[in-house]
């Protein structure tokens, strides 16, 4: 599958970069590790003219921390690099769990944390070539006027299938967002619109430069736990991050779970922090939590695995997430 023809444009500055994106408006997109943007351009998914590329911006790379400011990771350290950075481990484990489960380790390696949050949805009618979508005359998403997911409706199912999205939910992350107009912060759960067409609140000529955690998630316990087809590397079919504070007799004081590739959007679950704060650790509870899970994921035939069989993984994940995290303390992927 070959690739269109685009013009490759290198900022030096952030400025410099919005500069671009505003010139060129709609025939611009920005790519930054290019692991995603790549074969859905081979794919002919989308036919940008210009492409932003914006992984040499350095001053976009760093990854921090202070007891004021919080973490704050640049849009385009690599997924490596937050894996390499022992103390994000210690300090945010739910955060390290869903990135050691993106892809593999070359996706990794040049894939970025903004990219990862600006991922396209992805969707069995839809992340396919060109041919294949032909022979179907297309979907809603591209190329049609039929929803193959739910025939009928006018609304497209395609999943957010992003793996880091659930664990910042998770932690109240915030992003920073610069255009020529200025910068802007916004809570992480309002950048998520839950619509597989129009899935990101950020316009064209619009760059996400950071993502920022408060200070006073540092240290919670946390885990995120993954369902895929082939365990090596694979986006996500059913996602459940889970990041909790438990005071030392045991009594959970503050939680967050969060669920990634069964809606349109990564979102939180409905109801879980109220049903968790103030209680000990038990099975009928976190059953609770699990069946709240279910009520808000709602997955639907957009993957080669059953809506059925998904759900009940978030059911199961999430039960599991929040004992693992209470009994244990620990987090693992
Ligand atoms: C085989 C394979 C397996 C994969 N498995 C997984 C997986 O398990 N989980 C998972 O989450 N992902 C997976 N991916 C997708 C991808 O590797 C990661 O999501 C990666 O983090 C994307 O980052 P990137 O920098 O390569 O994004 P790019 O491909 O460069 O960009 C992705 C999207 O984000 C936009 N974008 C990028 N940076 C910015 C920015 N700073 N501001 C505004 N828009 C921006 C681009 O325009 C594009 O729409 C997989 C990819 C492949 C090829």
């Amino acid at each position: 599958m070959s690739l269109p023809a685009f013009r490759v444009l290198q900022p030096r500055t952030v400025d410099e970069a919005c500069r671009m994106l505003a010139e060129h408006g709609a025939e611009a997109m920005v790519i930054a590790g290019g692991t995603d943007v790549i074969p859905n351009l081979q794919m002919k998914l989308f036919a940008p003219h210009v492409l932003v590329d914006i992984k040499l911006l350095r001053e976009l790379s760093q990854i921090e921390f202070s007891p004021r400011g919080g973490l704050r990771i640049g849009a385009t350290a690599s997924l490596t690099h937050v894996l390499e950075t022992p103390w994000l481990a210690e300090e945010f484990p739910v955060l390290s769990s869903a990135v050691a489960t993106i892809a593999g380790p070359l996706q990794r390696n040049m894939g970025t944390i903004g990219g990862n949050l600006c991922l396209e949805t992805r969707c069995r009618w839809y992340n396919q070539s060109y041919f294949w979508r032909q022979s179907l005359g297309g979907c809603l998403k591209k190329e049609g006027d039929v929803c193959h997911v739910a025939p009928g409706g006018k609304f497209c199912w395609a999943a957010w299938s992003g793996d880091s999205a659930p664990a910042f939910l998770a932690l109240e992350a915030e992003i920073e967002i610069a255009s020529v107009s200025g910068a802007r912060r916004v809570p992480l759960r309002d950048f998520y619109k839950n619509d597989g067409k129009d899935r990101i609140s950020l316009t064209r000529n619009e760059l996400l430069t950071s993502v920022h955690v408060p200070a006073r998630m540092a240290g919670r316990r946390g885990v995120y736990h993954k369902l895929r087809v082939r365990d090596s590397i694979d986006y996500p079919l059913a996602g459940v991050a889970v990041a909790m504070e438990v005071d030392a007799s045991g009594i959970c004081r503050d939680a967050r779970v969060a669920l990634s590739a069964v809606n349109p959007a990564p979102l939180l679950v409905r109801g879980a922090g109220e049903m968790l704060v103030g209680q000990k650790w038990s099975r009928e509870l976190a059953e609770r939590v699990a069946h709240a899970a279910i009520q808000t994921g709602k997955p639907l035939t957009t993957s080669a695995s059953t809506p059925i069989y998904r759900r009940d993984i978030v059911r199961v994940f999430t039960r599991r997430a929040l004992e693992e995290v209470w009994k244990n303390g620990q987090a693992s992927s």
